[in-house]
């Protein structure tokens, strides 16, 4: 099975990359889709975050990584993926989540959504609550890899 990960990763966390590794157990392949939305100004334009991910996947079997614009189902198909791979960290995702699974599940019944319940310990992540710590000069090592510490240094020292 080939599972197909997206989304703004704007910027990668420990919480995604546990999603990436325990999907990389689980299933053949896992390809992690950038999903880039002409209406949204990331803050990490699509090469940096392409690069971030790239780093962080490193040495991991059967996971890739790829940009894609549109919908979701249409970068699915093109990829040959078996299904659509998210995370659930609380109940405010899971409204979210249903609808969009519902969504894609009327435009394609063949691709599968399926939901990996968050690491306990990284229940709190999100790509922006680690861009208000560093704005703020917070520590965000524990939060994210790396790679990912050092631009957002970078970028709002
Ligand atoms: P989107 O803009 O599509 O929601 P995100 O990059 O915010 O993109 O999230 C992509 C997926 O990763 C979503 O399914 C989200 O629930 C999941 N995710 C985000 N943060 C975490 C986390 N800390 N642990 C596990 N999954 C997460």
């Amino acid at each position: 099975m080939k599972a197909l990960y997206p989304g703004s990763f704007d910027p990668l966390t420990f919480g995604h990359l546990d999603l990436i590794k325990r999907g990389a157990n689980l299933f053949d392949e896992v390809v992690v889709a950038v999903l880039t939305n002409p209406a949204k100004a990331p803050t990490f334009d699509l090469d940096t975050r392409i690069t971030q991910i790239t780093k962080a996947i490193e040495g991991l079997k059967g996971v890739s990584v790829i940009s894609f614009e549109g919908l979701t189902v249409d970068c699915a198909r093109a990829n040959n993926t078996d299904l659509i791979l998210r995370g659930l960290r609380a109940m405010s995702d899971f409204e979210y989540e249903l609808q969009i699974a519902h969504t894609n599940r009327s435009l394609d019944t063949q691709i599968e959504s399926v939901f990996l319940v968050t690491e306990a310990h990284h229940s709190f992540l999100s790509s922006s609550v680690v861009k208000e710590v560093a704005r703020f000069g917070g520590e965000t090592s524990h939060m994210v890899p790396e790679g990912v510490a050092l631009d957002l240094r970078r970028l709002f020292n």
